[in-house]
């Protein structure tokens, strides 16, 4: 047995958990995987199977303590490419769209389209994760407000399930594994290939950053921009293509350990070490020179009705690329300094707009204010009307809210972060700030059922139907091992 690939499946990006595999699959095809997954559906003593794509999760998700790791991206090598993948086409709504394999990465999507003047328009932050990895949770960035999380750009999946069955699956045929599978944490098969929605890419960026010094103007105007787009339907140069922002705190690594902090200048230096600054990111889409003009005038235009402080406005113009690949530059400056591959207590919450102010208040005004951190403080918003409410994916039950990420490393003290996650879920928890966690880690059962609230018994419906022996994904810690008809009736009638 390959030593190197059992340590690799070990562990995560997280650094926090480790859960030895008892081997790790590399498959050859997509059938392997189906009959690898038989095998054990079939066996009077079965064995747990996760999929790993580039185990970029940060609490095990990936990992299957004595069971088998199946590595996706190994499907992605050259002549044992995913049968069914990478092939482009345009379906009877018009719209265009590529197959690609679940374990190939975001960038290499990114590359592939591109070299057709097309490319998907819901992305991440960072590419290097599998398309099976974010569509097992949503897939979130700046695009989200206006064409919904990556899970909303799917118009077709491959999955097998944890049978062993291949299906095929889509809005229209079988919908019940379609929505089970996005959004579904991995407990319901095994995503091979996914068609995903692409539009004609720009060519150029219009990259702004403006600063606040109070909260209330950073969120009034972040929900002004998403508020005035329509959606789809919109005239192609309507508005800002991506609202992020973020919080700018003491950093005990002086922002070393932030792969935000990056070559843009403001006029002159306001922070002071007491001050908490907000940062307003948005993008403007473009594709030649002679837009640039339009684009200037635009922006102007748009900018003119928020109220961040006079002056205090940067921009830059970059390649679609590079606007999409940002986050890579930092990463190599992190890796250089040894400061990429640490301990990452990140808790990702999504928190209902009305209560935004008071979650500022509690959670970053109180309790990260007690000691420095270190890493993006990211928060911006998204609209639930572009979330699809029959898949798995949980968002909280108002139409504006805001995805917060407190993506922090820690080099020694990883524990007294965790702890401090505890803490800031708690005081949420007691406030009923009607906060969901993204990218959910929980241990016991009550707290999941908690976080599905009403769609839980959907949710145990459908691993009932489609991984009734409880195979797949228990890296998630959701559901006991192995799973019996008993568990399932008893947790749905607690
Ligand atoms: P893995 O960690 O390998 O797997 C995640 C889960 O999906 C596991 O449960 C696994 O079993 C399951 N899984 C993996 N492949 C498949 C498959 N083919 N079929 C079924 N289940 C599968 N997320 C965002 O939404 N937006 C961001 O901007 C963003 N930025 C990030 C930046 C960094 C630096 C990092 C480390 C993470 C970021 N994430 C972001 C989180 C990321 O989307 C998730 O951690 C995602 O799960 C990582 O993808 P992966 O390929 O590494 O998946």
């Amino acid at each position: 047995m390959d030593s190197h690939a059992i340590t690799r499946a070990s562990t995560d990006f997280g650094r926090m958990h480790r859960n030895v595999p008892s081997a790790v699959f590399r498959p050859p095809s997509t059938n392997s995987i189906s009959a690898f997954i038989k095998l054990s559906y079939e066996s009077v003593e079965p064995f747990p199977i996760t999929a790993r794509g580039h185990a970029h999760s940060l609490h095990g998700q990936a990992q299957a303590g004595n069971g088998v790791v199946i590595e996706m991206m190994s499907l992605n090598s050259g002549a044992i490419n995913n049968e069914n993948a990478n092939s482009f086409g345009c379906s009877s709504e018009e719209k265009c769209y590529i197959d690609v394999g679940g374990g190939e990465l975001w960038i290499d999507v990114l590359r592939k389209t591109l070299k057709h003047g097309l490319a998907p328009r819901s992305w991440t932050d960072y590419l290097y994760l599998t398309v099976g990895g974010t569509l097992s949770n949503g897939g979130i960035s700046g695009q989200s407000f206006r064409h919904g999380p990556q899970i909303s750009n799917v118009l077709e999946l491959d999955v097998i399930t944890g049978k062993g069955e291949t299906q095929t699956c889509s809005r229209t045929n079988n919908s019940e594994l379609f929505n089970a599978a996005l959004g579904g944490l991995g407990q319901f098969g095994i995503i091979t290939r996914a068609r995903i929605i692409l539009e004609k890419a720009p060519k150029m960026v219009r990259w702004v950053r403006l600063l606040y010094s109070d909260f209330s103007g950073f969120t009034r105007d972040q929900e002004l921009l998403v508020s005035s787009h329509g959606g789809d339907g919109d005239k192609e140069n309507e508005g800002f293509d991506y609202v992020e922002g973020f919080v700018m705190m003491a950093d005990k690594n002086d922002g070393n350990s932030n792969w935000r902090s990056s070559s843009f200048q403001f006029p002159h230096h306001i922070a002071t070490n007491n001050t908490i600054l907000y940062c307003l990111e948005l993008c403007k889409y473009y594709n030649d020179r002679s837009a640039k003009h339009h684009v200037d005038e635009e922006l102007e235009g748009l900018m003119s009705k928020l109220h961040y402080i006079p002056r205090m406005m940067a921009s830059k113009d970059v390649t679609y690329m590079a606007f999409l690949n940002r986050v890579r530059h930092g990463e190599i400056k992190l890796r250089s300094r040894g400061l990429w591959n640490v301990p990452h207590p990140w808790l990702c919450l999504f928190v209902p707009a009305s209560r935004i102010l008071e979650f500022h208040d509690v959670v970053f005004k109180g309790i990260l204010s007690r000691n420095n951190t270190s890493g993006p403080l990211l928060v911006y918003p998204m609209k639930r009307s572009r979330w699809d409410d029959r898949m798995s994916a949980i968002v909280p039950n108002e139409e504006v809210f805001y995805s917060v990420g407190l993506l922090r490393s820690a080099v020694y003290d990883w524990e007294f972060y965790e702890e401090q996650n505890r803490e800031i879920c708690k005081a949420c928890e007691r406030r009923k700030l009607g906060v969901k966690m993204y990218l959910p880690y929980y241990t016991e059962e009550s707290e999941w059922r908690r976080h599905f609230g009403a769609k839980w018994s959907v949710f145990l419906e459908r691993k009932s139907r489609f991984d009734p022996r409880g195979i797949l994904g228990t890296g998630q810690r959701i559901f006991p091992f192995p799973l019996l008809t008993s568990n399932l009736k008893s947790t749905a009638l607690i």
